[in-house]
């Protein structure tokens, strides 16, 4: 994999970086490490590697969404790591085990995506406002129904899985981009993307780290790029 020092408390993993490249992230905590994420296939030899040269052991693995690109992985570095603490937003959860139902209140539209049968369950179900380590934990939802972001409370990183997109130019999810038009496909509902782009911008976020692409700096006018270009698109 392809390892990216983002900062000293935050480092980007990238599975297939030319051709697919599919992110997962380690933040550095004076307790561990958390991996949030975990691409399709075990990023555990990475994650080994890592924790032997921080000299910091892995506490944590915190999924973003319940899409099989995010949450592959997971399987192998639970088995690498036992007693690793997994997490995932409880209205994914349900998604995650396989129950694709729509709540009454949720925009009637297909839950789409690439999915993957796993054979553990998540040890802790987030909420909006929870904290993972100093994380906390950002209701996101539109790209799935019970997406999550997270942002560093020390220095207010955004992790924001896949509610944006860096690769092939940056997008909300659901905004189509043609260089890389997967994220768009496996969106469930682009308005609620939308409302949860512009709450995340609202955070004045100082890095946005994605599923799909390049961390960015600074990146307020770039997400205000995004949002203005998904208006337009979604109409
Ligand atoms: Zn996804």
């Amino acid at each position: 994999m392809k390892i990216t020092r983002l900062s000293s408390r935050l480092i980007q993993l990238t599975r297939y970086p030319a051709v697919f490249p599919m992110n997962c992230y380690l933040v550095v905590e004076d307790d561990g490490l958390t991996l949030v994420d975990s691409t399709t296939s075990s990023p555990a030899d990475d994650v080994a590697a890592m924790v032997r040269q921080l000299g910091k052991q892995l506490s944590r693995i915190a999924l973003t969404h319940a899409h099989g690109d995010h949450v592959g992985g997971a399987a192998g570095v639970r088995q690498r790591f036992p007693g690793v603490e997994v997490s995932i937003g409880q209205r994914d959860a349900s998604i995650l085990a396989g129950d694709k139902t729509l709540l009454p209140a949720e925009p009637q539209t297909e839950v789409k995506g690439y999915f993957v049968k796993v054979d553990w369950k998540p040890d802790r179900l987030l909420q909006a406002g929870d904290r993972v380590g100093s994380l906390e934990v950002l209701a996101s939802p539109g790209h799935t129904p019970g997406h999550v972001a997270f942002i560093d409370v020390r220095d207010r990183s955004l992790i924001a899985g896949d509610a944006l997109q860096t690769r092939g130019g940056i997008a909300v999810s659901g905004d189509l981009r043609l260089l890389f038009p997967f994220p768009a496909m496996a969106t469930w509902s682009k308005q609620t993307a939308l409302k949860s782009a512009v709450a995340l911008r609202e955070l004045r976020p100082s890095l946005l780290a994605v599923g799909h692409g390049a961390a960015v700096s600074e990146p307020m006018a770039a997400m205000d790029r995004a949002i203005e270009s998904a208006r337009h698109a979604f109409g």
